[in-house]
């Protein structure tokens, strides 16, 4: 047997993976119709005729619209502040609480924050790493105005449930779906089932116009105030004869125009991206589903997964081996991707550590420099952002996930069957790596 490069032997591959890049001949064309115009941004913050932005933002929104058929979606410059605009919009405020997944990407749960609300940290579900109805259940209190669901890693969230109990408390839905675009649920697109869905078009993400984003909505009236929060609301609620003034306070959050006109291109090839992600799935997993201990992501009936990423969960009781041996043992295995070689090969244990234990948390609980949101006259809770808040996410972040990204689409079938040669060369050194273990 061949022995492991974390041990000093050969690895199975020293030559980087492909970059992630997906820009081809249509997006160049875009950028040069926008630069031979001239105008980069329309956008002007006053009621005006281009209050809502230029001839490619619009477009841009009209086909976003069509393609996950939705009547509105808004231009924003990032999921962040796509995140953002949908919680000013859901018209959260001072003593309200955001129910928020503690497994995501950081601003996920610090847009409540940004309108001095409190987020209140519920548990993922451990098949799905997701917020469940459950979950959310647990932590609703009279003062829950509003739960931001996150479809991590690429899997739809159990919308149906959600919706029945937030319409049963009056919730509104934000989902982030900036891992999922194109994900369905019931034949219908992950983001367009709550009240508001939130897509990333990051470099990272599935499609892109290296930032910017667009958040979709059937409500007319918060795709109103989803635009006035994008362009210096404050400005505008007074020509436009804006009656509830709840939350109008604006940002600047405007995509521009080379950013739209890359993403309408971007729009037409997102489907097939995320084909492509499922069948790089499909093939890897044929290699990786009989090891021992480690078992593939579970895509429940009527849901289509978009894989983001491929998350794993490893059992070490069945193997006696930690998870951190093995995902070490697996990076000794393999080599970076091209334009992120200072990530490392990109398999990993766990994915962000639980948001509560981050610093902000901590210090919001304690009383810290801040007193608003918590110790504030509006507000009568005790938020709780301790170590074992949220088990389920504990123990997959410390524990069992092993989480990898090397089934985006530019790999081809001889670097998947590299990645599935590192995983069976690991996972048959098993007994090795558990003596060297012991040893240590
Ligand atoms: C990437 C990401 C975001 C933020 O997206 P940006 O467009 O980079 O601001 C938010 N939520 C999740 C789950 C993400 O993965």
């Amino acid at each position: 047997m061949t022995k492991l490069a974390l041990l000093g032997g050969d690895p199975v591959r020293t030559m980087l993976f492909p970059a992630h890049r997906n820009m081809g001949a249509e997006e160049r064309e875009a950028v040069n119709r926008v630069m031979d115009g001239g105008v980069l941004s329309s956008f002007i913050g006053a009621w005006h005729e281009n209050f809502l932005g230029g001839k490619e933002v619009r477009a841009f929104e009209d086909e976003w619209a069509e393609a996950f058929s939705v009547p509105h979606a808004v231009s924003m410059n990032s999921a962040t502040s796509g995140l953002y605009a949908a919680v000013g919009a859901a018209g959260v405020g001072p003593g309200d609480e955001v129910i928020v997944s503690p497994y995501t990407m950081t601003a996920s749960a610090v847009a409540p924050l940004v309108f001095n609300a409190v987020p209140i940290f519920a548990d993922i579900d451990p098949q799905t790493y997701c917020l469940s109805a459950e979950t959310i259940r647990a932590k609703i209190t009279e003062r829950t105005r509003a739960v931001i669901v996150v479809h991590i890693f690429g899997l739809p969230s159990d919308m149906d449930e959600i919706m029945a109990l937030a319409q049963e408390h009056d919730i509104v839905v934000i989902e982030d779906t900036a891992q999922a675009p194109f994900a369905l649920y019931g034949g219908r697109m992950a983001g367009t089932i709550g009240h508001m869905g939130v897509y990333s078009l990051n470099y990272h993400k599935h499609i892109h116009t290296g930032e910017g984003s667009l958040v979709v909505t059937r409500d007319p009236d918060l795709a109103e105030r989803l635009q006035l929060i994008r362009n210096h609301a404050e400005a505008v609620v007074e020509g436009k004869g804006v009656a509830n003034l709840n939350a109008m306070l604006g940002f600047n959050f405007r995509l521009g125009e080379l950013e739209a006109a890359i993403g309408r291109e971007q729009l037409k090839k997102g489907a097939g991206l995320v084909a492509r992600r499922q069948e790089n799935v499909c093939v890897l997993e044929q290699s990786l589903k009989d090891l021992p201990g480690l078992s593939m992501p579970v895509v429940p009936e009527g849901r289509t997964h978009a894989y983001y990423t491929h998350p794993l969960h490893y059992d070490a009781t069945k193997t006696g081996v930690s998870r951190d041996t093995v995902v070490k043992a697996l990076k000794a295995e393999l080599p970076p991707a091209i334009l992120r070689e200072r990530e490392g090969p990109l398999v990993n244990q766990g994915y962000v550590r639980p948001l509560y234990l981050q610093p902000l948390y901590q210090r919001l609980e304690e009383g810290g420099s801040a007193t608003c949101p918590i110790r504030c006259p509006h507000y009568g809770g005790t938020p709780d952002y301790q170590l074992g808040l949220c088990p389920n996410v504990e123990a997959a972040h410390f524990k069992t996930l092993i989480h990898h990204d090397l089934m985006y689409p530019n790999l081809s079938r001889d670097d998947l069957a590299d990645v599935a040669a590192a995983f069976n060369k690991v996972f048959s050194n098993l007994d090795v790596l558990a003596e060297n273990e012991g040893a240590s």
